[in-house]
């Protein structure tokens, strides 16, 4: 197994249930993978009911609502330990290749061999920026989601955040406390009603992968991509300040102008835009198909029957990037595995 966030740890857990001898490794120096590297206001957008790994439920905080960062570290790495998980770490791994029969793992520690690889290594490895028109010529300061820490830093400032989704929103819900901000989306923001919370969005993601597979449409009040209203969120809409601009058309040394021939000054953009799959060690498979994903069948690579790929997104499994979604994708992947042995 290649990674041990939340992911590899649910997958380790059925492995571990069905006795198969396996070992995680995962580049980081500590459990709780890319909840580590979160910023330390974040809270979950799934309440605790709906974000447990198999066999142990997320503790309820003690407010009553949704987990932060710091809680979901603590879990995963009670999780590891309660179930003796064998994670070696720091481990990174820079290559998989065909060997003779198997799968040869290269790391900087050496070369497992193995009749199967998970591959669990996320997505917060690589933030996504987009390409705009006089990105480099920016004189302010930019920055991703990956590097945003906490609003000491902005106090005062100008500060533009890019970006529809839940850490947008709950990052501009901070910022608009200290600096001058503005938020600019390219479509208008969905801020679900406040009794909708974290569920439906799961919910919604099973309805249609289960459609999809059916060949069918879905339509729904609720998207993945839509904000959940956490307490912060709410708190923000109340204060008038999730109010959001259409997207700029490209950005100038001191700020960004829009295609209305506006202009506006900034010391800061934040990119709220998203992240990729971490995928780089697989390339001498060559298994990369279009927009840059890994075919699948379920969480089986479809060029590369010895390979999974679990977490990543909707497309190794309904949900399967969040916690509840890895840890019903995981199940899946792990049968698979013992009935190939
Ligand atoms: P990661 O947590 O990234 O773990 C992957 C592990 O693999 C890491 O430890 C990494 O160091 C390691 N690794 C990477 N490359 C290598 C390599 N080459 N060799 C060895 N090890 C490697 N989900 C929810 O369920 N509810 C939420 O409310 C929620 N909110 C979110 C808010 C934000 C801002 C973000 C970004 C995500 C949120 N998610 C949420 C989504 C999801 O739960 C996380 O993205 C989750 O961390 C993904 O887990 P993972 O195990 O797939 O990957």
């Amino acid at each position: 197994m290649i990674g041990g966030g939340q992911a590899g740890l649910a997958a380790g857990y059925y492995l571990r249930r069905a006795k198969v001898d396996f070992v995680i490794l995962d580049a980081q120096d500590s459990a709780g993978g890319a909840w580590q590297h979160a910023w330390d206001s974040l809270r979950l957008f799934s309440p605790a009911q709906y974000s447990s790994l198999p066999g142990r439920m997320m503790p309820i905080p003690p407010d009553g609502g949704y987990p932060s960062a710091t809680e979901v570290v603590t879990y995963l790495t009670d999780y590891e330990r309660r179930y003796d998980l064998p994670v070696l770490r720091p481990v990174t791994v820079n290559a998989v290749r065909r060997g003779d029969g198997r799968l040869l793992v290269e790391t900087g520690h050496g070369t497992w061999q193995a009749k199967n690889v998970i591959s669990a290594t996320g997505t917060w490895w690589r933030p996504y920026v987009p390409h705009y028109p006089g990105i480099r010529d920016f004189r302010g300061e930019q920055l991703h989601t990956a590097g945003y820490r906490g609003p000491e830093p902005f106090h005062g400032r100008r500060v533009l955040i890019v970006g529809g989704g839940n850490s947008a929103a709950q990052i501009l819900a901070e910022l608009s406390r200290v600096a001058q901000t503005t938020w600019a989306t390219l479509r208008p923001p969905r801020l679900l009603p406040d009794e909708i919370d974290g569920r439906a969005l799961f919910d919604l993601a099973t309805r249609r992968h289960r459609a999809a597979q059916a060949g069918e449409k879905t339509q729904g009040i609720a998207d993945l991509g839509d904000i959940v209203a956490v307490p912060p969120v709410r708190e923000a809409r109340d204060r008038g300040v999730l109010k959001a601009e259409p997207m700029f058309s490209r950005i100038t040394p001191d700020g960004v102008a829009w295609d209305d021939g506006s202009t506006e000054a900034y010391d800061t953009i934040v990119w709220c835009t998203g992240f990729r799959p971490a995928l780089a060690h697989l390339s001498p498979l060559r298994l990369r198909g279009p927009g840059g994903v890994i075919p699948t069948d379920g969480t089986r690579a479809l060029a590369e029957p010895r390979l999974h790929l679990l977490g990543y997104g909707d497309w190794t499994g309904p949900a399967s990037a969040t916690l509840i979604g890895a840890a019903r994708t995981a199940r899946q992947t792990a049968a698979e595995i013992v009935a190939q042995l």
